[in-house]
Order: C-alpha cells, then sequence, then structure tokens
C-alpha cells in the first residue's frame, strides 16, 4: 500500500485519502500555482498508527524516499547546519476539525542550523532566532504538551524588559536569550532535551498529529457533528517559506467572496513581516488585503488572478492562505469555504446567473437546515451591540428574557406573564418545568447532545449551551468581571451561540416574508425564489400540511403545501365542545348518546367547511378521532378528591359519584396503548359515522357552491385488516348517501403507525385507498419508547453514549422504523399499484427523513405549515 503522496501526485477528490488539505495542497500543485513542495501521508497511515501504536510497515522507508526527493528539489538538506531545509508539519482530516493538532512550523531547525538558517537569509540573526523560537514554542505545545502560557508568558516578560508591546522589537539577542529560556521550560516539562536531530523532530511531530486525532477536543467535536471516529488524519510536510523575513514579506487570508453575504470581492487580511500563524493569532493588527496593492502590487495582481482561477477551478467560493517571501508570493492552503446560510443562497444564486453552475449544482449546494436558519426571526443587530459571551448555537431562534437560575424561578416568573431565559450550569431533567416555561435556555456546559440542547430541539426552544466563560452561582453569574443576577434581561441566540446583555431587538426574516406572498425586495430572497423554484421543478415528492384550522390551512397554502396530509379531529372536540364528548362517553342510554352526537354533527361540519375552503381543489385527510379517551375526561385523582371531601361534608352528590365511577372503569394504566383510534371507533356506536357524515356533508355543501373539495378520510392506529374493513364499509354506507349526486369522491384510507400494520400491509392494503404513515406513534411503537416519557429522561445519555446520532423522533431511523415503511411500501402496492402513500409526523420536515421517504418512493410528506418550504427544498434536493 502507497502511504505517501508527493504533492505532485494528488488532486481535489482524494479528500477521504489526502485530507482536505492535502487534497486541495495537491489541486493547486497541479494547476501549476506556487505552491512550496511537499508530501502528504495518508489518512490509511494513520489508521493504521492509531490501530497499532506504531508506524506500518514500510512507511518509515517510504517517507525516508519523499523526504530525500523533497531535498533534492530544495537543493537543501533537512536541517543542515550550513544550509537548512525547512519544513512544516500540518494536520489535515476530511473534516477539518477544531481540537486536533494545528501545526509545528520551521521544523529542522537546531542549535547548529540556526546559523545557516541567518546565513541563507543574508545573515538576519533576528529572523533565524525568531523563527527558532516559533519551533520550540510550537513544538513543546502541540508535540510534547508543554503548557502553552509558560512560553507566551516568558515572551511577554521579555518584551516588558525590552519596555515594549510589539515583538519586532525584540532583537536578534533577545531571542536567543528567549530560545534558552524556551528550552529550560521544554526540559523542565518533559524532562528531556529539546531534541537536535531534525529527523527525530520530523517523526515525532508526525506521530503527534496522528495522536491528535484522539484527542478529547476532537472526540467530542466528531461525536456533536456525527463524524465517524475511523476516518483517521492525514498528515502534510511542506517545504518552508518565510513571512517573516522583513517589510517586504508577510503572510495572509483571502476569500474571493464575502462569505457573510456572498457578495463578490475581495475580501481578507495581510500581515507584513510575520509567520502563519500570526494573522489568525491577532498579534498585531491586520490590514485589509486592498492595502497589499500598495505594499507589494506585483504580487497583489498575481494573487487576484490566482483567485479567480480557483473560483473558476472550483466554481465556488474559496478561502485562502497565502505567503510572501521577499515579494515571492506563495500559496499554503484552499478550500471551498464555510459560509453562512445567507450566503450559501446567494452565491449558488450569482453561480448560476454568471453561468458557472447549473441549477440542479445550486441546489445541492444549499440545505433545509440552511433554509430552516433564514426563516427565524433574528436579532437586529444594526447597533453593534457587544456579546457578553459566545457558547455553542444548539437550537435556533432569538430569545430576550429576564435571567433565571432554576427551574421553579422560571416557572414562577412565567405564570406572572414574564419572558425568562432559564440559565444552569447544565440542565438535567428535573428542569424540565422550567425549560417549557423559558423563551430560552443558556446553560455553561455541554454540547449539542446535551441535555439542554436535545430537549430545547425537541421542544423548539432556543438554546444557547457550553457558554464556558460563564462562572454560575446559585442566584447569579458573572462573566469577564461583569455579574448578571436575577431578573437582569438576557438576549440569546441560538444560531450564533452569542449572549447579550439587555433585550436585543428582534426582526422578522424577511424569508418568511416572502414565503407569506409579501414584496420583498433583497438579494437573499432573489436567491431563495431560484433555487426554491427549481426544486418545485424538480421534485417527485409532494408536500402537504399538518393543518386542523382554515386559518393555518390557509397559510400554509400560501407557503407552497399542496394539500392537508394530517387533519387531527380531536383538536376539534376541546374547549367548549369537551362537556358533549363528555357526554358522548358516558351516556349510558342509546338516546343520551344520540343527543350528544347530533349536537356535535352541526360544529365538525363548520369545521370541515372551512378547512375544505380554505384548501379547494387540493386533498384534505381528515384523521379520524385517535388520541387516548382520558384526554376527554375529568381527571381521575380530582374528581375522586371531589368526591371524598363531599362525603367528609356530608354533601354526597350522586352525579358526581357516578361520574367517579365511570372515570374509574376507563382508567387507563398506559392510556397511549389503550382505547384510542379505530378502537375507539369500533367500541363506541356512531362516533365515526358522525365525523364521516360531517366530512361529507361539508363536501358536498362546498360543492354546491362550485367549488371542489377532495377529503380523505383516514383511519388512525390500526393493526388488522378486519379493523379496516368494519369501519370502511360503514363509511362507505354514509359516503354514498351523502354525496350522492354531487360529484364529490371520498377516499378511505389508513395510517400505518402500528408494526403490525406494517407487516401485514399486503393485506391492510386490500381495504384502503391510501396508506399515511404515523411515523411518529411507528417510532414509538417500534423502539418501545413514549416519547413523552423518553426525551427529558434520558435521550440526553443515548446519544452521549452514541447508541443512536440523533433522536429517532427527529430523524427517521432508517435502519429499523425505516425498515417497515419500506416493508409496507412495497407490499401495499404490489396488491394495490395506484395505493397512495404519504407520511405525516414530524419526520416528514426533517430534511434527512425526506431523502429517505423519496428513496422508498413515498408521494407525499406532510409537516407544520412552517416546516413545508424546507420539505421542499429538500424534496428537490432528493431528486438531483
Ligand atoms: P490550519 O489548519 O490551522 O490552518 P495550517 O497547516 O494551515 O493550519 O497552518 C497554520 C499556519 O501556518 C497557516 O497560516 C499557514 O499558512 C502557515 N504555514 C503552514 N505551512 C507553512 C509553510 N510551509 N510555510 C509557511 N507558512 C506555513
Ligand atoms: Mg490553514
Ligand atoms: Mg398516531
Amino acid at each position: 500500500e502507497k502511504y505517501v503522496y508527493d504533492f505532485s501526485e494528488g488532486h481535489k477528490d482524494l479528500k477521504e485519502l489526502l485530507g482536505g488539505k492535502g487534497a486541495n495542497l495537491a489541486e493547486m500543485t497541479r494547476l501549476g500555482l506556487p505552491v512550496p513542495a511537499g508530501f502528504t501521508v495518508t489518512t490509511r497511515a494513520c489508521q493504521a498508527y492509531l490501530a497499532t501504536g506504531q508506524n506500518p510497515d514500510g512507511l518509515d522507508a517510504e517517507i525516508d524516499e519523499h523526504l530525500a526527493a523533497l531535498e533534492r528539489t530544495m537543493g537543501r538538506r533537512l536541517g543542515d547546519a550550513e544550509d537548512p531545509l525547512l519544513v512544516s508539519v500540518r494536520s489535515g482530516a476530511a473534516f477539518s476539525m477544531p481540537g486536533m493538532m494545528e501545526t509545528v512550523l520551521n521544523v529542522g531547525l537546531t542549535d547548529a542550523s540556526v546559523a545557516g538558517l541567518a546565513a541563507q537569509a543574508g545573515g538576519n540573526d533576528r529572523f533565524a532566532w525568531d523563527s527558532y523560537r516559533r519551533l520550540i514554542q510550537m513544538f513543546g505545545k502541540t508535540v510534547c504538551d508543554v503548557p502553552g502560557e509558560e512560553f507566551s508568558d516568558a515572551l511577554e516578560e521579555a518584551k516588558k524588559a525590552k519596555g515594549t508591546t510589539d515583538d519586532l522589537h525584540l532583537d536578534a539577542a533577545d531571542l536567543r536569550a528567549l530560545v534558552d529560556r524556551f528550552k529550560r521550560i521544554f526540559a523542565k516539562h518533559t524532562g528531556y532535551d529539546f531534541p537536535q536531530d531534525p529527523r527525530e523532530q520530523l517523526r515525532l511531530a508526525m506521530e503527534a498529529v496522528f495522536r491528535s486525532w484522539n484527542a478529547e477536543r476532537a472526540v467530542l467535536y466528531r461525536r456533536q457533528e456525527r463524524i465517524p471516529a475511523d476516518l483517521g488524519t492525514a498528515v502534510n510536510v511542506c517545504s518552508m517559506v518565510f513571512g517573516n523575513l522583513g517589510a517586504d514579506s508577510g503572510t495572509g487570508v483571502a476569500f474571493t467572496r464575502d462569505p457573510a453575504s456572498g457578495a463578490q470581492g475581495i475580501y481578507g487580511d495581510y500581515l507584513s513581516n510575520a509567520q502563519g500563524e500570526d494573522v489568525v493569532a491577532g498579534i498585531r493588527n491586520t490590514v485589509p488585503l486592498e492595502d497589499l496593492q500598495r505594499l507589494d502590487a506585483k504580487s497583489y495582481e498575481e494573487l487576484l488572478a490566482i483567485m479567480a482561477k480557483l473560483e473558476g477551478h472550483y466554481r465556488d467560493l474559496c478561502d485562502i492562505e497565502f505567503t510572501i517571501e521577499r515579494g515571492k508570493l506563495w500559496m499554503l492552503q484552499t478550500r471551498v469555504g464555510k459560509r453562512t446560510a445567507a450566503a450559501a443562497f446567494r452565491i449558488a444564486a450569482q453561480l448560476v446567473n454568471e453561468g458557472v453552475i447549473t441549477l440542479d449544482e445550486a441546489l445541492r449546494r444549499v440545505s433545509g437546515a440552511q433554509l430552516a436558519q433564514l426563516m427565524f426571526p433574528r436579532f437586529d443587530l444594526s447597533d453593534e451591540p457587544a456579546a457578553l459571551t459566545k457558547g455553542i448555537g444548539a437550537s435556533p431562534g432569538a430569545a430576550s428574557g429576564k435571567a433565571v437560575f432554576s427551574a421553579q424561578r422560571a416557572v414562577e416568573l412565567a405564570a406572572e406573564g414574564e419572558d425568562v431565559i432559564l440559565v444552569r450550569r447544565e440542565t438535567n431533567p428535573e428542569d424540565l418545568a422550567g425549560m417549557i416555561a423559558a423563551r430560552g435556555i443558556l446553560t455553561a456546559r455541554g454540547g449539542k447532545t446535551s441535555h439542554a440542547a436535545v430537549v430545547a430541539r425537541g421542544m423548539g426552544r432556543t438554546c444557547v449551551c457550553g457558554a464556558d466563560e460563564l462562572e454560575i452561582a446559585r442566584d447569579r453569574f458573572t462573566v469577564d468581571g461583569q455579574t448578571v443576577a436575577e431578573g437582569d434581561v438576557l438576549s440569546i441566540d441560538g444560531t450564533t451561540g452569542r449572549v447579550y446583555l439587555g433585550a436585543v431587538p428582534v426582526q422578522p426574516s424577511e424569508v418568511v416574508q416572502y414565503f407569506e406572498g409579501d414584496e420583498v425586495d433583497s438579494t437573499l430572497v432573489e436567491a431563495v425564489d431560484t433555487i426554491m423554484r427549481h426544486a418545485d421543478a424538480t421534485r417527485r415528492l409532494a408536500v402537504r400540511t399538518n393543518a386542523d384550522t382554515g386559518e393555518d390551512a390557509a397559510r400554509a397554502r400560501r407557503f407552497g403545501a399542496e394539500g392537508i396530509g394530517l387533519c387531527r379531529t380531536e383538536h376539534m372536540f376541546l374547549g367548549d365542545r369537551k362537556e358533549l364528548v363528555e357526554r358522548l362517553i358516558l351516556s349510558s342510554t342509546e338516546s343520551a348518546r344520540n343527543d350528544a352526537l347530533a349536537a356535535l354533527l352541526p360544529l365538525q361540519r363548520a369545521d370541515f367547511v372551512d378547512l375544505f375552503r380554505a384548501m379547494d381543489g387540493l386533498p384534505v385527510t381528515v384523521r379520524l378521532i385517535d388520541p387516548p379517551l382520558h384526554e376527554f375526561l375529568p381527571s381521575l385523582e380530582e374528581l375522586a378528591v371531589n368526591v371524598a371531601v363531599a362525603r367528609e361534608r356530608g354533601e354526597e352528590n350522586a352525579e358526581e359519584a357516578q361520574l367517579l365511577d365511570a372515570v374509574r372503569r376507563m382508567h387507563e394504566q398506559n392510556p397511549m396503548l389503550g382505547l384510542r383510534g379505530v378502537r375507539l371507533g369500533l367500541v363506541i356506536p356512531g362516533l365515526f359515522a358522525m365525523q364521516v357524515r360531517a366530512i361529507a356533508e361539508a363536501a358536498v355543501q362546498l360543492a354546491g357552491e362550485g367549488l371542489h373539495p377532495r377529503p380523505e378520510i383516514m383511519v388512525p392506529l390500526v393493526g388488522a385488516v378486519q379493523e379496516l374493513e368494519m369501519v370502511r364499509q360503514e363509511c362507505e354506507q354514509i359516503v354514498a348517501e351523502v354525496v350522492a349526486g354531487s360529484g364529490v369522491e371520498v377516499l378511505i384510507g389508513t395510517m400505518i403507525e402500528v408494526p403490525r400494520a406494517a407487516l401485514t400491509a399486503g393485506q391492510i392494503a386490500e381495504a384502503a385507498d391510501f396508506f399515511s404513515f404515523g411515523t411518529n406513534d411507528l417510532t414509538q411503537m417500534g423502539w418501545g419508547f413514549s416519547r413523552d416519557d423518553v426525551e427529558g429522561a434520558f435521550f440526553w445519555r443515548y446519544l452521549e453514549l452514541g447508541i443512536f446520532g440523533i433522536s429517532p423522533f427527529e430523524s427517521i431511523d432508517r435502519d429499523g422504523v425505516g425498515r417497515l415503511i419500506r416493508i409496507a411500501a412495497e407490499e401495499g402496492r404490489a396488491v394495490r399499484p395506484d395505493l397512495k402513500l404519504g407520511v405525516c409526523g414530524e419526520h416528514g420536515g426533517d430534511p434527512e427523513s425526506v431523502h429517505f421517504f423519496h428513496e422508498v418512493g413515498l408521494d407525499y410528506v406532510s409537516c407544520s405549515p412552517f416546516r413545508v418550504p424546507v420539505a421542499r427544498l429538500e424534496a428537490g434536493r432528493a431528486a438531483v
């Protein structure tokens, strides 16, 4: 196996093998750009090293060969005393990853070669000693775990002694003394002297890069971002070029477009007389890249030409690291750059307009998650408020409120009508009530899979977690010398992770205004429009919405919904109607039951008229009543207490005692698995019939007005075809009677949400015009999880343990629940090729899940109104 690739051997598509940095260095070399010579050791070598603790057979020999070739190319030998070749050792995985070892520059410098380096630079002693002290510092810190502050403190002291704050004022003698100091620090912490054999330095640095793959922060980051743990990192060995040789040298970073807005132009920073890390470390003030034109016009022009070439080649925004050594430009890194959600849409649309990429490609380059981000209201930052601190944006949104430090206070203040932000070191299941009461949640510890993050995302609460600068006490926190006490107002941004003191004003999203149909004049909206149109033209999946009211339905329709996939009729039974339902359920005589049903019928009909009107011409799936009985009955506990108290006082009320008996009779240990859905319809005569009649009558009424209602009646919780057949027979009779002569057509289908239904789909399809997968219940019953109980209680722990990477209620579990869907789709269609297949449940608006539903050949997904645009976009992406 080949473990080492010269920069001239690789190319950009070898990211997995050479890491992102290595693959792109190779690509730039192939393009003929000025890249310092070097080679890349593969991620496979790293995997082998991590598995066995030593370099795999043949690796050392291969490195020797490539090093010898590099020395020949450069005409210098590594660390040679007279005329040394120096190299950088740079980590670089397929995904860029904070927490991994970064880079050691100037490898090859020793007590002996430092003089040779000075001679190379025309007798520049200062430069040579500066380079040497940087090597010991970086090597000590990243390879040998010497605490970095020891070095930086020593550097500060040296500057102080010299009466300066600028390290450029340290001369050769100062730096030489600093090298001695650094060496002592090194020896004190490691127990041995700074290695004087260049080849040994190289070996140690490369092994440290390998090992850094498993550094704690890197492991944590991978878990959070769901990056597989076994990829390994590549190591790049690159001959050094020097930006710290004087005023005609320097180093900088550049973007081919603005990564925040996507605007075309020249963006970047430049620092003269500096080496690599200095730009990002912020030790001296950088100048805007445009200033390079004045400092070094020739390099500037060359850089612009290279940037244009790179953008043309990658056909995307690139970011770039470069160094100028005595007027000669060198390219040290490029990659397709990270960008904000808004910039992603803008850039994709711009590149289409410029004829650089196709619309299909533009669609691939944006995501539903980015679109969702653009739909949240956001803080208006035009007054540039300074952030108090920053954590991890764990659940998006913009929330302001009074700081509270316990769940109890959150509940109390929220009950008084206050907006609160719950601040905790970390949250645990006991904080749940407070999290529900709060507008937002802020924690000092934990990442994207912490309890706070998982629960907040599940509830749609804004959350910033892991703000580790916060020092939290019982009723206050301090950060950076400032104290925030209970009642002080905080604003938290769940996208950026920024935390502000005071109430930052919120502005509505222009993208939502656009979806609402308002005229919005903005380049972002134009870009979203271009891409959404293409998604709609491309997708095979239709997108419907879950809505129970005419108002929700109308909004969803503006957002692009093509029908209703789930109308939950039980929501229509709450409020003042609850009493009618209670009478219905508890009635002991047929006539009492019929009275209750007769009273409900016109109310239901009016609901459906609203809904069908709002969705005129589009299908509307109405689910017959589903939820557990007890939701409609008075609470057993309350009633029992009332009756007992009354009895005590001798004021017993016969009616109430009777009610208590009935409620007790119907009480269920596990209501989610009890008398609900189709079971309720089969047990309470006339209930489904009333609903079906209301649906059919509403449709006939609207047809009479010249509209085109398209009702679909859906039976919930079916597990056996017999259940569906019985209900269907009853429904068909009523429908036939009501719609006769009206031209209205009514479909009758079922939910597939009990695992048995999925496994017997071939039978069930005989009695169903359509299936709608109820993925919430199917997940619940497939896993045996009670959703309401598990998410707050222990899911965070499961995520932490990696049992699943994301909650199966958030994103469909392809292997298990997904398999049930696949089986049901295939076996159902085998029996009835025209069977309509859809999905309702929040998975319908989850990007990953939408791709899965596309793959298994469903006809539509249905999701809440706000997710409709996201589902449209992802359905389009799934189809390109
Ligand atoms: P990161 O992944 O953190 O960007 P890099 O490997 O790109 O790490 O290196 C960090 C800094 O060191 C960058 O600014 C880079 O330009 C600089 N650098 C790396 N290799 C060399 C080299 N051979 N010569 C000069 N500067 C280098
Ligand atoms: Mg870099
Ligand atoms: Mg259900």
